[in-house]
């Protein structure tokens, strides 16, 4: 690649975020030479997609979608993968932008850590797993989970009792429990934002209050690690008092379409995600009964219809109500009060053995005060023209993928992060020739 840029650089494109979308990006760039860094919050890259079982409507599984990308970007040359690290601004100077970047300590050096999981074998500490959703437990000192990438311990310095065990047993010394915080700052010609979503999580509590404390009332997320064949039980079991649960209620637009929370838009994924685990819950398990609570069904992708269709002929139950949860027993189950809309059931009350809330999706990150993009009014990143350039934003040579900018599903999603390539690679070819004929 031309590089006659005035002062020098760390790479040509750094991109935000190692979710599908960040590591679709880096992975078209590194194809046509550019060089690339993804910039990575968690201890692994994959983002939410790792962590999903099944993915709608193919029901192809996640994990084996996600590995191979996660491995063809760890492998790539041009690629460079910087875990553990949060953006903290990006400026533009020179035609140059100047990201900063807080990297949190592993307390593990990663140069040396071979991943053998020495360490977390001989750690004594047993801590709730974040990976599982709190649903089954891991060590102080831990790899994240099977498949991360990298593969490299990460010592949790919270839980971690200082008893030395984990140090001694390393063979190559890698457990350094001094590490601090580092200030990262890079230099690149364009920037990626592919920061994604997360679940409004405080929902349950406001809509329902205690009685959202009851384990058998779980998020969309938990259900996924649920069902996982690498999730905590390995079996369909509710986490109250692991039961295999008869009756089980999936409750849709937990927090969308509700102007009192301050998000009035559909999540978009939702519905399918519901009727994705409904099947396969009931493929599982043939003689659970399933309701699936609605508002609307939206099923507007390709094959999404046929998929809504399959779940009702295999007997998924859709109920048009929008439940409260009248009695919950901790451990145990909830009673679910609702008005039927459509059918003949009117005010009715029903007993459920666990409850599944879609939680609404919302930005897992913001650029107010860090970068100069535009957000919409509920806080996603707002492309500069939604429908002409939905990658572009305000300030030329930033773009965006994914669930940073809004609700999309994993094919938006893929799509959306090869044209945020194209764009970048197109804006850095520009650069580079209107450098060369100044010069
Ligand atoms: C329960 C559930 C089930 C789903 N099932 C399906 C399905 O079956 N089929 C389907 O098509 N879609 C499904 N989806 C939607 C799918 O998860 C998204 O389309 C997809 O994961 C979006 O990818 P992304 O890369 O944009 O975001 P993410 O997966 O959220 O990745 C973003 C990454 O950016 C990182 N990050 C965030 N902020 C920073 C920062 N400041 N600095 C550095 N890194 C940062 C995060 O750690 C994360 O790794 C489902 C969603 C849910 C909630």
């Amino acid at each position: 690649m031309p590089s006659n840029i005035s002062g020098s650089y760390d790479y040509d494109v750094i991109i935000v975020g190692g979710g599908i979308a960040g590591m679709q990006a880096s992975l078209d760039l590194a194809d046509q030479g550019f060089k690339v860094a993804i910039m990575e919050s968690d201890a692994s890259i994959g983002g939410k997609m790792i962590r999903l079982d099944k993915v709608f409507p193919t029901l192809d599984c996640a994990s084996c979608i996600t590995t191979p990308k996660m491995a063809a970007v760890a492998h790539h040359r041009n690629i460079s993968i910087i875990t553990m690290c949060d953006l903290q601004s990006v400026e533009k100077s020179n035609g140059l932008f100047k990201t900063k970047f807080i990297q949190r300590p592993r307390y593990v050096n990663t140069h040396l850590c071979i991943g053998c999981r020495q360490c977390e074998y001989a750690c004594p500490v047993l801590v709730p797993d974040e990976e599982q959703r709190g649903l089954s437990a891991r060590k102080a000192i831990y790899i994240p989970f099977s498949n991360a990438i990298p593969q490299i311990a990460l010592l949790d310095v919270e839980s971690c009792t200082l008893c030395g065990k984990c140090s001694r047993v390393c063979p190559t010394h890698a457990v350094d429990y001094f590490q601090q915080p580092e200030s990262l700052e890079l230099k690149a010609k364009a920037v990626i934002l592919a920061t994604g979503y997360q679940l409004l999580e405080e929902f349950p509590k406001r809509a329902y209050g205690e009685a959202a404390d009851n384990p058998n009332v779980i998020n969309a997320l938990h259900l996924e690690r649920i069902i996982a064949p690498t999730g905590p039980y390995m079996r369909i079991l509710r986490p109250g008092d692991g039961k295999e649960p008869e009756k089980l209620a999936f409750i849709l637009c937990a927090g969308s379409r509700d102007e009192t929370l301050g998000v009035p838009y559909c999540s978009r994924v939702c519905c399918m995600y519901s009727i994705k685990n409904a099947l396969l819950i009931r493929h599982e398990l043939p003689n659970i009964q399933i309701s699936i609570f609605y508002i609307d069904l939206r099923a507007f992708g390709k094959n999404y219809e046929q998929f809504l269709r399959k779940a009702k002929e295999e007997g998924i139950r859709f109920v048009k109500a929008k439940p409260t949860i009248k009695v919950s027993t901790p451990g145990q189950g909830v009673i679910l009060r609702y008005e039927d809309q459509e059918g003949t059931e009117g005010m009715a009350e029903e007993e459920f053995d666990l409850a599944v809330l879609s939680l609404a999706v919302i930005p897992a990150w913001s650029p107010e005060g860090r970068v100069a993009v535009a957000m919409d009014e509920y806080g996603f990143m707002a492309p500069d023209s939604p429908k002409a350039a939905p990658t572009l934003t305000e300030m030329e040579g930033v773009f965006i993928a994914g669930m940073a900018s809004g609700p999309k599903d994993i094919v938006d999603t893929i799509i959306e992060a090869g044209a945020a390539a194209m764009e970048a690679s197109d804006y850095i070819k520009k650069l580079d020739k209107d450098i060369s004929l100044a010069a």
